[in-house]
């Protein structure tokens, strides 16, 4: 859910820096995280478990160029990757085989959103400051739909 606040927020931030497309990058990415967030929440849910919300801190709202969201995007995903990791080892740990099983798909879904993220850097530092370039990649980046349900 923290992963959603902070997408959503470099959302409004190229919303404001006219960057339609990369804000339309974000706004799926958030709706994304979202949904990975109700797979933790339900699965919870499911063994027996109360779900206790906690608050969610402001995110950033400024970010030096696209480049540098980006940058912070990919750095976010690693995090994200850590936490899920230090997950599954509590499950192993514990011998919890239904949340191994359930955290499979987000040790899958982690090399993905890395490697999504990673591909927008490379994009972005090949362009560097090229106003041209950036509406063009602007121009891909909006064509991002929502996923369908892959599982
Ligand atoms: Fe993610």
């Amino acid at each position: 859910m923290a992963s959603s606040y902070l997408y959503l927020s470099m959302a409004a931030y190229f919303e404001d820096i006219n960057l339609p497309g990369a804000a339309n990058w974000m706004y799926i990415q958030a709706g994304e995280e979202n949904e990975h967030a109700m797979k933790l929440f339900q699965h919870l849910v499911e063994r027996g478990g109360q779900v206790r919300l906690k608050a969610i801190p402001a995110p950033e709202t400024e970010w030096a160029s696209p480049l540098a969201a980006f940058k912070a995007v990919y750095e976010h995903e690693q995090k994200v990757t850590q936490s899920i990791h230090n997950l599954y080892e509590t499950a192993l740990a514990e011998k919890d085989y239904p949340a191994q099983v359930m955290l499979h798909w987000f040790i899958e879904e982690q090399v993905e959103e890395e490697k999504n993220a990673a591909e927008v850097v490379a994009n972005m530092e090949r362009i560097e400051t090229h106003d041209t370039a950036i509406l063009m990649l602007d121009h891909r980046l909006a064509k991002r739909k929502k996923e369908e349900d892959e599982d």
